[in-house]
């Protein structure tokens, strides 16, 4: 495989899975952690590998060793393997998806930006999504007919907070998940409830359906429920790990066990909550955004840029999520036709999110 983003926890859990399949990796790409990168590279032995900066060029321990974006689109078109695992995190994940796509190559998709950025020109037979709550789903539907599709949240590190508390935490106070350890912007992703909308929309181009929706799960231990035509409901259950989902990505098929089975009597009780505006208020987009679908890219560029102010200690929480929503009501006619259109849009975004106040 081609794995991009190898020292994520995405990238982390993807090894893990190569390592127990004796699965072959042709390239590694990673951004700055050269330590992690070195360790992987001895044990996988790539062809291969792919840094963020030319200047790290040197610190890493491969003989063919290439730097920045358009390196990365190089080292996929000149791989032999079939199938790319996009676990890179933001915008930064798109060409890689739509290259690999382009050269006839099967995209196990953890990078949901590029879904929810550009779902409309991307070939929905190509990809198999990593992520658990559309692995859920996809496990429940097995060609029955579907009524309406619905995902799980954990509600995110301020679940418990008091609304007046949640204006001013900080972006140390979101990065505390309740349930798991992930990457800093999906977590912050968590928080808001972007991460939930990012994935009703991708739930969209999986499906093809708009009768879709979610609430939480504090357990996270449900991840998607199916509601068939007949009435009846089933639901995914499984302990939060993406080993799963990335196993049936990677193999398609998998019989062998991959987590340990849940205890349902140690779990005892399981509650069902809705997600309330008053505490995520990016929650009042979800009609509109599931209607207005190319609002994905502005949605997520707004996100991105919020979030890096976030990050810089610029201001709280709410004002993160406040200015997220005035970008968006700002471009609320965005009109996509092509993947040019996206970038001219993603940009203008950006730059006009950059000089709120
Ligand atoms: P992480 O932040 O943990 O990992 C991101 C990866 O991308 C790292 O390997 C990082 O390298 C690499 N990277 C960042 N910038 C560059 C760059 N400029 N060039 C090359 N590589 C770069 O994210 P996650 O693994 O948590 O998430 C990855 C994607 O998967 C996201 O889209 C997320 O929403 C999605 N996802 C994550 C889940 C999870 O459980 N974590 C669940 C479902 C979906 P380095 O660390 O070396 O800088």
């Amino acid at each position: 495989m081609v794995l991009l983003g190898s020292t994520g926890s995405i990238g982390v859990n993807t090894l893990n899975i190569a390592r127990r399949f004796n699965l072959g990796v042709e390239v590694l790409v990673a951004g700055r952690n050269i330590d992690l990168l070195n360790k992987q590279i001895a044990e996988f032995k790539p062809k291969v590998v792919v840094v963020a900066n030319s200047e790290d060029i040197a610190k890493v321990n491969h003989s063919t060793v290439f730097a920045g974006e358009s390196a990365i689109l190089d080292a996929i078109e000149q791989s032999s393997s079939e199938v790319v695992v996009n676990a890179l995190v933001g915008y930064l994940g798109l060409m890689p998806t739509l290259h690999s796509i382009k050269l006839g190559k099967r995209v196990a998709l953890a990078n949901k930006e590029s879904l929810v950025v550009a779902g409309k020109f991307i070939d929905i037979s190509k990809l198999t999504p990593i992520d658990s709550e559309h692995f859920a789903l996809w496990y429940l539907v097995d060609n029955k007919e579907v009524d309406r599709l619905y995902i799980t949240a954990s509600g995110g590190a301020f679940r418990d907070w008091d609304i007046k508390k949640i204006e001013n935490a900080t972006f140390a106070d979101a990065l505390k998940h309740p349930n798991w350890s992930m990457g800093n912007k999906i977590t912050i992703d968590s928080a808001s409830m972007v991460n939930k909308l990012f994935e009703l929309l991708e739930a969209k181009w999986l499906f093809n359906t708009d009768r879709i929706d979610a609430f939480i799960e504090r357990k996270s231990l449900i991840h998607g429920l199916v509601e068939f035509k007949d009435g009846s409901t089933t639901a995914h259950l499984s302990r939060a790990n993406m080993q799963l989902p990335i196993a049936y990505a990677l193999r398609g098929k998998v019989e062998e066990q991959i987590l340990e089975p849940l205890n349902l009597l140690e779990i005892g009780s399981l509650s069902f909550e809705e997600i309330k505006e008053s505490k995520y208020p990016i929650w009042q987009i979800k009609k509109h955004l599931l209607s207005n679908s190319d609002m994905g890219v502005v949605l997520n560029a707004a996100n991105e840029v919020a979030i890096d102010r976030f990050s810089k200690g610029e201001f709280g929480f709410f004002k993160m999520v406040d200015i997220i929503l005035k970008s968006y009501a700002k471009f609320d006619d965005t009109k996509l036709d092509s993947i040019e259109s996206i970038i001219e849009i993603d940009t203008e975004v950006r730059a006009f999110t950059k000089g709120l106040k």
